[in-house]
């Protein structure tokens, strides 16, 4: 978690070193944080049975989280190390967290620093990270098994196992070769963040100066090999007229596997109103990520930059998606594991259910819930299998 922010920051902002000390700090205290910390400034969220019966009978399917970086980065790639079946609160995900949250199906991020588009070591290091997840279904047989396809999902889910995918977070993991993301595909990648925090030679990030002026050819080449191959195009991190620019090419929905809303909290990584209607309009899901900076509001940040906010806020930009796009547009990318600071009371993978709480004490409905929780991604994923179902029909 504290490499892959304090890499991210040094790289999207050099004039600003300073603040990594600061950040150091900050991120100590949270890795130390117990998971439900003294320091809490709102009210308490208690679960009521019918919000439980409400979570754990949905399908919980998280967009984005950075456990086989720690894993990597803490443990030296590692299980024996880090043993996750049982509690380990230096992270934010284990096992026992993992089956108290409810989590169903989840999106493990195999991230690789966008350094090593520099290094020429993209794909290399991402294939390492690809086996970390690979250790982990092997090692814990019973808790995890992979899924190919959305219908896999479904059936793991029913077996009472955590049906799990990867997503490639940076197109440079492909080095600017179509054949990677047909490996990578193969490897059980399920879908790619086109970038990371920095600008691609084909596609630009939101958090850096643009190169391609949205995309170029080879960017929509990309694009239109993901559809064929069946990923999931991520939209998360890339510049607004990248999104738009994808949302023109695509010919499957596409995810944000984990931004937030841009009208409240005004952080170029999360999604702009103008952008939404296009979202909707596509079919897409926009997975809100908790990261304390992507989810604080505007107006709060500016008094404090490290408020951590709380949950109320995290609903507040569930609810405004579902304002803008619809109750079929929005999903959870926890992004747990990654991010150096959780707004209160979401502090690790166990605190998913009182989400729900929140959401059904605002009255959203139980159908609702279970949408955004994860039916609205498992309706994006069988989408974009149909699309390139279709597609490789053609081309036979
Ligand atoms: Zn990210």
């Amino acid at each position: 978690m504290l490499a892959k922010y304090l890499i991210e920051r040094a790289l999207s902002r050099p004039e600003r070193v300073w603040c990594l000390g600061v950040l150091l700090l900050v991120a100590q205290v949270a890795a130390d944080e117990p998971e439900t910390p003294a320091a809490t400034t709102s009210p308490a969220v208690i679960v009521t049975p019918e919000a439980e019966e409400i979570h754990f009978s949905g399908l919980l399917f998280d967009g984005h989280n950075d456990l086989p970086w720690e894993i990597r980065d803490k443990a030296n790639s590692s299980f024996d190390r880090l043993d996750i079946s049982q509690e380990q609160l230096q992270l934010h995900t284990d096992i026992p967290r993992l089956r108290r949250g409810g989590v169903k199906a989840q999106f493990w991020s195999v991230y690789v620093p966008a350094s090593t588009a520099e290094t020429g070591d993209a794909l290399l290091q991402t294939l390492q990270q690809i086996n970390i997840v690979k250790a982990m279904v092997a090692r814990y047989p019973e808790t995890f098994e992979f899924a190919d396809r959305a219908a896999d999902v479904e059936r793991i889910v029913k077996s009472g196992k955590i049906a799990s995918m990867m997503g490639v977070e940076g197109g440079y993991s492909i080095e600017e070769d179509l054949s990677n993301l047909e490996r990578l595909y193969g490897e059980g990648c399920r879908y790619m963040t086109l970038t990371h925090s920095k600008s691609l030679s084909w596609a630009d990030s939101a958090t850096d100066e643009p190169r391609a002026g949205g995309l170029t050819e080879f960017g929509r080449a990309v694009i239109q090999e993901m559809n064929r191959l069946g990923m999931l195009v991520d939209l998360s991190h890339v510049s607004p007229e990248t999104m738009k620019q994808a949302l023109a090419v695509t010919k499957a929905p596409v995810i944000y596997s984990h931004s937030s809303a841009r009208a409240i909290c005004d952080h170029p990584r999360n999604v702009p109103d103008d952008v939404l209607p296009l979202v909707a309009e596509n079919g897409g899901v926009v997975m809100i990520n908790f990261f304390s900076a992507f989810v604080v509001p505007t107006e709060q940040l500016k008094t404090n930059k490290l408020a951590r906010g709380t949950i109320y806020d995290v609903v507040d930009h569930i609810e405004h998606v579902v304002k803008v796009a619809g109750i079929d547009h929005v999903g959870i990318g926890s992004d747990f594991d990654g991010v150096p600071r959780l707004p209160e009371h979401l502090e690790s993978v166990a605190t998913y259910p009182r989400i729900t709480q929140e959401l059904l004490r605002r009255g959203h409905s139980r159908e609702a819930i279970h949408k955004l929780l994860g039916g609205n991604v498992l309706r994006v994923l069988k989408a974009a299998e149909q699309v390139s179902d279709e597609l490789q029909a053609v081309a036979r």
